[in-house]
């Protein structure tokens, strides 16, 4: 049998693992940062709609600046966002790691090196990777805040070409204060000029306010987004940056040619049309996701302070002690994800009748831990 290694892969993949959340069957899946709530039916009828529109002009190449949607997309964050922006700051491509995966090929590359604060979202070190980028791990406080000035030095130390910063923080929920932001954005500009690149996919589920407003006066500050999680639209396939126009520009030069289809452009529409009902969920997950937090915590849990759809709860001691944990609560019916932080697991937020089902296993790990103890 063939292996991956034995073909003439590049250096750096070999013995590496792919991006890989359990895709597994069971009753409650609160693994992956999904939206729970399925689009509502008149959404459906018009994405069915709106896609046999695109579809009597299938023999045709789609809009490859898909013009229409960056318009639309403009309009819901100058909505929303406190700042103004038109399609002319906005791209679009298939989910935000396609719009990441664009920004590396454009600013990273061989040569070249990306720094965040981990832990973080996995794929911003995966797609470094893949794009030949070297990854530079920087650090956080252990509350999981980042630390101003330790990151200041860790940029000053290795004078990155893209900083990544999330907020709120995947798998932490931490938020990212605009101070900051501003002042690793100083940073990064200090030595040579960097792309400074704030994943905000979460950002819809936040206390707090949009860092968008920063893009003002930085041509190298970008502000990443998806309809994965907000819009419940993670099988679309659908994210998209706000920045200066010149880095929508940039990030031509390596897109490829009509890279967003047409039936992607139609559907994303269609959920555009519908966003304040899509907002509505977003209010009831919120509050879902600050009663697990509560609730955990009345348990006796640890509890990360969450502005995204997700908890990060432990701490589970010892090695692989939240592994264990993990197994526990999924016997009892319940996915939740082990993102390798030692100590701790993350659950989404889900309907309340799938929280509960978590919150009652988590509840029940507990009793019989004090009763075993
Ligand atoms: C889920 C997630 C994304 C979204 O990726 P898509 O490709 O848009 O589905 C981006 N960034 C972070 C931090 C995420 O957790």
């Amino acid at each position: 049998m063939t292996r991956i290694d034995d073909l003439p892969i590049r250096e750096e993949l070999r013995g590496k693992s792919p991006y890989g959340a359990p895709q597994l069957d069971v009753p409650v899946r609160l693994n992956t940062n999904e939206n729970p709530y399925p689009l509502p039916e008149p959404l459906v009828e018009r994405i069915a709609e709106r896609v046999r529109e695109a579809a009597r002009e299938l023999n045709r190449y789609p809009d490859r600046d898909a013009v229409e949607l960056r318009t639309e997309l403009a309009r819901y964050l100058t909505r929303t966002g406190g700042h103004e922006v038109t399609a002319a700051n906005v791209w679009a491509a298939n989910g935000s790691n396609e719009v990441i995966q664009q920004l590396l090929q454009t600013f990273g590359g061989p040569g070249r090196t990306a720094i965040g604060f981990e832990p973080s979202y996995s794929m911003h070190s995966l797609i470094s990777r893949g794009t030949g980028t070297g990854w530079i791990s920087g650090p956080r406080n252990d509350d999981f805040t980042v630390n101003t000035e330790q990151a200041e030095k860790a940029i000053a130390e290795n004078q990155p070409d893209v900083v990544f910063i999330t907020s709120p923080n995947n798998p932490t929920g931490t938020a990212v204060p605009a101070e900051t932001v501003l002042a690793l954005y100083e940073a990064a500009q200090a030595a040579k000029p960097s792309l400074v690149v704030v994943d905000e996919a979460y950002v819809e589920f936040s206390h707090g306010t949009s860092l968008l407003p920063l893009l003002e006066g930085r041509p190298n500050l970008v502000v990443s987004r998806t309809m994965s999680k907000a819009f419940g639209a993670a099988g679309l396939r659908l994210g998209y940056l706000a920045a200066d126009p010149a880095v929508v520009d940039a990030v031509q030069l390596v897109r490829l040619p009509y890279h967003l289809s047409a039936v992607t452009q139609a559907t994303a529409l269609a959920a555009l049309e519908h966003t304040d009902t899509l907002l509505a969920y977003v209010d009831q997950l919120k509050q879902e996701r600050d009663r697990i937090v509560r609730e955990l915590w009345e348990m006796g849990y640890e509890v990360t302070a969450s502005d995204a759809n997700f908890v990060q709860f432990g701490r589970f001691e010892g090695e692989g002690g939240a592994h264990d944990v993990w197994q526990q609560i999924l016997d009892r019916g319940v996915l939740v994800r082990d993102n390798g932080v030692p100590g701790w697991l993350r659950v989404t937020a889900g309907t309340p009748e799938e929280n509960d089902a978590f919150l009652d296993a988590v509840r029940e790990l507990k009793k019989e831990q004090e009763q075993s103890a």
